[in-house]
């Protein structure tokens, strides 16, 4: 902490050495080489291919856990698709629904990339999406939208606007509009009307996730990329693939965990990036998913939370619940009801945050031990941001 600046400098001076590009291991970065998607891109290829000879086509939906690559193919094969042709009046924005925050600023952002000038807040969806047709239609524009993180969209404010897209894609005479759907949500299909699902999903393409030997490769390539020839052995390279692989095969930690730990390694002034740098990365890539999860929680979710840590030996709904409804009243909440709770219980359980198992207490049933999953100094850390709380407990 208090190391002086001349060596904090000294260090990082050291240290720059170690990058050739770091851009390489940065979120935007899209490789020019995409390994094992190789059945992918050609799939989404063929979908596309149409749009080179004018005709529209199908829609297209890619689903797949986070990080298998689904942002990554859809761009490749949409820019290549792009310098294929420039004349042809074809048109492949690309807009992340969960960046751009609202169904309102989703569209807007359609319509900005294709030159309409519509006011940030005020107009109906509606109105907004005949605008966006209007355009294709006058100017027989053939536009190819990747509609990235969709299942944001639809989990925050239901599939109306994807509904009015797809209906309205059937009535331009000139001009079209293909839709290029990415989840990262496998489920979110189900809650989709079936008039979407059958027009949104003409073809689909599922993403699976990386294996271990992959996710090594991959890195094994952005760290040649991205670093000196020497200062990423390989066996650093494998161990950052196990801990990326052992949830799911997600490309996206295994580059976030390279990355950091490049950072870490160039801060220390180290000459290699080594196991001790992924092991220092992986804390901190852990610590922040638990912090922003924890961050985001509804009040009723953290009062649960602080309750469970007051029994470091675990303990059981029951006592959750009684020590919840006394905290609750204490802070001024509401008091949930018990079939509330458990549910609270349940979600924050698949956020990891808890462990809810359900134990057997012979002929009186069944009850759940809970246990805490996470530090409780990290807890009281990001409760203690929150004044509604921390006035009372
Ligand atoms: P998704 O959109 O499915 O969450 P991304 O396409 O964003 O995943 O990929 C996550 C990260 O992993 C990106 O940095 C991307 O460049 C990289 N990546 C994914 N698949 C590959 C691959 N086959 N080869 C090289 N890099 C990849
Ligand atoms: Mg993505």
């Amino acid at each position: 902490m208090s190391d002086d600046i001349d060596s904090i400098f000294q260090r990082a001076k050291r240290g720059k050495a170690l990058f050739l590009d770091r851009k390489a291991l940065s979120p935007e970065y899209i490789p020019d080489h995409l390994p094992f998607r190789e059945q992918q891109i050609s799939a989404v290829a063929e979908v596309l291919a149409p749009a080179l000879h004018m005709s529209k086509p199908s829609n297209l939906l890619l689903y797949g856990k986070t990080g298998t690559g689904k942002t990554a193919v859809s761009r490749y094969v949409l820019s290549k698709l792009m310098a294929e042709e420039p004349s042809l009046n074809i048109f492949t924005p690309y807009v992340n629904a969960r960046i751009a925050g609202t169904e309102y600023l989703t569209l807007w952002e359609i319509a900005s990339s294709l030159g309409l000038t519509i006011p940030k807040t005020g107009l109906a969806i509606a109105e907004v999406i005949k605008q966006i047709f209007s355009v294709i239609q006058s100017q027989s524009l053939n536009v190819i939208l990747a509609l990235d993180e969709i299942d944001y969209l639809i989990h925050s404010y239901g599939d109306n606007i994807l509904y009015q897209f797809t209906r309205a894609g059937e009535r331009t005479a000139t001009g079209f509009l293909s839709i290029v759907g990415i989840s990262n949500d496998l489920k979110f299909k189900e809650v989709l009307d079936p008039r979407v699902l059958s027009s949104l999903g003409e073809e689909e393409l599922v993403f699976p996730p990386y294996t271990v030997e992959e996710l090594r490769a991959i890195l094994a390539e952005r760290a040649a990329v991205a670093f000196k020839q020497g200062v990423v052995p390989q066996s650093t390279v494998n161990l950052c693939a196990a801990l990326a692989g052992s949830e799911h095969g997600d490309a996206r930690r295994a580059v976030d965990l390279l990355r950091i730990a490049g950072e870490v390694a160039e801060r220390e002034g180290f000459q290699r990036v080594d196991d001790a740098c992924i092991r220092k990365a992986s804390e901190k890539v852990e610590y922040d998913r638990v912090e922003e999860a924890l961050r985001s929680l509804p009040l009723q979710n953290k009062i649960i939370l602080l309750t469970i840590s007051k029994f470091q030996q675990g303990t059981n709904t029951g006592e959750v619940y009684t020590g919840y409804a006394t905290l609750a009243k204490r802070i001024g909440a509401e008091i949930l009801t018990q079939r509330r709770v458990s549910g609270i219980l349940a979600e924050l359980d698949l956020l990891g945050l808890v462990e809810a198992a359900v134990v057997s207490k012979g002929r009186r049933g069944r009850t759940k031990r809970i246990r805490l999953l996470i530090p409780t100094d990290t807890l009281e850390k990001i409760i203690s941001e929150d004044p509604s709380i921390t006035a009372a407990a």
